[in-house]
């Protein structure tokens, strides 16, 4: 949320390196791996998108330039970390790997079947989302739509029924991810920072993220900032992870049960109606009351849980 990713991959390229990222295809119901030569390749990853990558030919492409000696930024979720780490099979000191702090990805199918809907609902085309819009702040993720007609569209994620579907459908291996928790993949995670409060020196209206550097790789790689590029503080694990559950745990199993009732509602009657069947007093809570309350919500539920 910070963008602290988007600095590193440009600092990546700006040294002659590689960055493999992730990108919408051109629908912008799917996601795929990429290996970014320039700074306008690399700008495509900006932004998360909740939907299982697909990888392409993104290995083999990573071993052939390391074998090169060229240097390459690999940006993922944990799984597809290690993935890449067991297929080079052995460390090579110009690979740098990122993973982020992650909720779970999600079918494509939810994706797609909400564009239907929306574009339906709308009478017009979509052609552009983004699921971390800062249109209206960060501190409360946006998903932003853009139509074809003109018309943009920018309401709180988890109260839309894309988001509120892409967070229950995860896949049911992302329900025992094994690598949350402090231990890590990558030579750097990096998360946003849920935890912050406004009064805290490092608040930041433009986002903040927590990087989790892990290795001497990683320390090096935070080296390459001077003090006017990035605004690093340091704070103790406990803060960085707070409010932030998929740091550390699984979702719990009544997660579990929801995913498993969207999933029998979603393959009979769709998105729509797996979104009504199954959603939480959170979902409903950000889908009935107006956008421009749900910061002030978000700081009182904050206020009285996050405990440091
Ligand atoms: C599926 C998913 C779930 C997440 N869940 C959480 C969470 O629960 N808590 C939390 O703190 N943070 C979560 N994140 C990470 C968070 O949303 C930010 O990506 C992270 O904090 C980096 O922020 P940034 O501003 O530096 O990212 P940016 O500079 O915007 O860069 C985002 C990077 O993410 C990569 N990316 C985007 N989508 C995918 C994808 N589907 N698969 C692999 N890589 C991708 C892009 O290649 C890009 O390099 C999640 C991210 C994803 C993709």
């Amino acid at each position: 949320m910070g963008g602290v990713i988007t600095a590193l991959s440009l600092k990546v390229i700006e040294q002659g390196g590689l960055v493999a990222g992730v990108r919408y295809s051109t629908d912008y119901v799917k996601a795929e791996y990429y290996l970014a030569k320039t700074q306008e390749e690399v700008l495509t990853f900006a932004s998360s998108k909740y939907v299982q990558s697909e990888k392409k030919n993104i290995y083999t492409e990573i071993k052939y330039e390391l074998e090169q000696g060229k240097k390459v930024l690999f940006i993922g979720c944990p799984c597809d970390v290690y993935a890449v780490q067991r297929y080079l099979g052995k460390k090579y000191d110009a690979f740098l790997s990122c993973e982020l702090v992650c909720m779970g990805v999600s079918s494509y199918k939810v994706a797609s079947e909400y564009k239907t809907y929306a574009e339906k609902k709308n009478g017009s085309q979509l052609i552009r989302i983004n699921a971390r819009s800062k249109r209206k702040g960060w501190f409360v993720p946006h998903l932003e739509e853009e139509y074809k007609d003109g018309t943009i569209k920018c309401n709180t994620l988890f109260g839309t029924f894309l988001g509120y579907g892409m967070q229950v459908y995860n896949r049911p291996s992302c329900f025992e991810c094994k690598f949350r928790g402090a231990q890590g993949v990558g030579d750097i995670r990096v998360g946003d920072f849920w935890g912050i409060k406004k009064t805290d020196a490092y608040w930041n209206s433009a986002g903040v993220s927590c990087i989790f550097v892990r290795t001497e790789l990683g320390e090096n790689a935070m080296n390459m900032f001077n003090e006017s590029e990035l605004f690093l503080y340091k704070t103790d694990y406990k803060t960085a992870t707070l409010s932030n559950m998929s740091s550390y745990s699984n979702k719990s199993d009544k997660y579990v049960r929801l995913r498993k009732k969207f999933a029998e509602v979603f393959k009979k009657r769709g998105l729509v109606a797996a979104c009504i069947a199954t959603g939480t007093a959170s979902f409903w809570a950000k889908h009935i009351v107006p956008d421009q309350f749900h910061v002030a919500i978000k700081r009182v539920y904050h206020f009285f849980k996050d405990k440091r």
